[in-house]
């Protein structure tokens, strides 16, 4: 009994979290970056806040994680740190030679008020940028915010780095991944193909968080939104964000950029999350759904019509990111189970109002909510309140499910201690298959652990 001192009695808090549904800023900024090929994120702050960002991605991808740092000292801290941000410039371009230096801020350069535009085009002026390189930056104070505001700040970055509109228009759709692994990547990318759909997938993480052993170390892996690719995503026909938390400010700023215009949907977890993604990217790009998808999407159909008899009415309780949790929820109702307890540490408005209208008539006693209240303590005192059959989020809900006998689906960010999350994708209609084995896989290993001798089962 882990949390043995939760109990079920809720008072109301204003100025205390325990334990969060959410991380710090820079690691979603960091994540971002390593989605575009030959980039080294760079942490303007002290070294600790880099160390730990860097752990906590190397801890979920299993891969290590590059990054600098601009190693604030006492000094630092109290006279600025542009002179340590321009001495980083010069020395990793000189010793590491990426594409780009990718800088996000920390709580210490906030709260110093360091200015990290100027100090960027200083380093420009300087001379420090190498012709052909880059360095772009944007901030992510933790104070605010979640590690998905970093990450949705770094994409915005990115667009205001580099698209560029010019004469020609190209044939292809841009689409903005929001936080999703290096497999979901992969996978929207394959759907693409497979659809002959060109599109420009940013960031994108495939084939530089999952890269496969060689024997050879890559600084820079081969995979990552190519520099170019960025610049082209100005004269792009349209772009399709998925999900709002992550993407849409970045979609904004391309259409009042370079006028492209933009659909904002859900990240594509579920049947129809992927129906809505699979339509506007036939629209967008202008091409057929072909036979393959369909059959891909009848198979999880069959799957989903097989196995609702060990689904229905499952109460589910479910926590991590704003942009996962809207559409999981849509998919847990069309499996006919019951998401009843949802929480985000994610602020923003816009959550309330999705989950109201998902939920409002279909299961109108679940609870959800986010910001900065909304953390792991308050769901598991809704769980004591009235326990439920399903608990589904990022690795430290483990400590919940232990106490409460609840089998546990592992999903979100960050999970440490199993993997495969990287390798193997929850989006598209083969990720939806793969989700629904492994919440069947829980919900049935339990009832096998749990049922009397006489009523254990060999076939389903
Ligand atoms: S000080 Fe701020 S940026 Fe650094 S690790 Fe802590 S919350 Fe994150």
């Amino acid at each position: 009994m882990l949390l043995r001192h939760t109990s079920d009695i809720i008072v109301d808090r204003e100025a205390l979290t325990i334990n969060p549904a959410k991380t710090c800023q820079p690691i979603g900024a960091m994540y971002a970056a390593l989605g575009i090929h030959g980039c080294l994120p760079h942490s303007h702050g002290s070294q600790g806040c880099c160390s730990y960002h860097r752990s906590a991605l190397t801890r979920h991808y299993k891969e290590p994680v590059m990054a600098a740092t601009s190693s604030f000292t006492e000094g630092s801290s109290v006279f600025g740190g542009q002179a340590n941000l321009l001495q980083a410039v010069e020395t990793i371009f000189s010793v590491y030679n990426p594409d780009v230096i990718a800088v996000h801020t920390t709580c210490l350069s906030e709260t110093i008020g360091d200015d990290v535009n100027q100090i960027a085009q200083k380093a420009r002026d300087d001379g420090k940028v190498p012709a052909g390189k880059y360095l772009i930056h944007c901030n992510t104070p933790s104070y605010v915010g979640s590690h998905v505001t970093g990450y949705a700040n770094m994409v915005t970055a990115m667009v205001k780095s580099f698209a560029a509109k010019s004469a020609t228009k190209k044939n292809q759709t841009n689409i903005i991944s929001g936080w999703v692994e290096p497999s979901d990547m992969r996978e929207i990318k394959r759907i693409a193909r497979e659809m002959q759909a060109k599109i420009v997938l940013f960031p994108d993480t495939s084939d530089v968080l999952d890269t496969p052993m060689t024997g050879k170390h890559e600084f820079y892996p081969k995979g990552g939104v190519t520099v170019p690719e960025l610049v082209s995503t100005g004269d792009s026909k349209h772009t399709i964000a998925l999900g709002p938390f992550c993407t849409e400010d970045a979609a904004i700023l391309l259409e009042n950029k370079c006028k492209v215009k933009f659909d904002t949907l859900q990240i594509p977890i579920g049947l129809k999350a992927t129906d809505t993604f699979v339509s506007t990217l036939s629209r967008a790009a202008g091409v057929q759904v072909p036979e393959s998808i369909n059959d891909e999407r009848g198979r999880l159909l069959d799957m989903i019509t097989d196995m609702h008899k060990y689904l229905y009415g499952k109460r589910v309780a479910l926590y991590g990111d704003p942009d996962i949790l809207v559409p999981l929820t849509e998919f847990l109702l069309t499996l006919d189970m019951k998401p009843i307890y949802i929480v985000s540490g994610t602020p923003g408005k816009r959550f309330e109002a999705s989950m109201e209208s998902l939920l409002s008539k279909k299961v109108p006693e679940a609870k959800y909510k986010n910001g900065e209240r909304a953390d792991m303590f308050l769901l598991h005192q809704w769980i004591k309140q009235e326990p439920v059959d399903l608990l589904i989020g990022n690795t430290y809900g483990k400590y919940i499910a232990r106490d409460e006998n609840l089998p546990f689906v592992r999903l979100g960010f960050p999970i440490l201690d199993r993997v495969g999350h990287s390798y193997f994708p929850t989006v598209g209609y083969t990720g939806a298959m793969n989700l629904l084995t492994k919440i069947l896989g829980a919900i049935m290993d339990k009832m096998d652990r749990e049922c009397p001798e006489e009523k254990i089962e060999l076939v389903m």
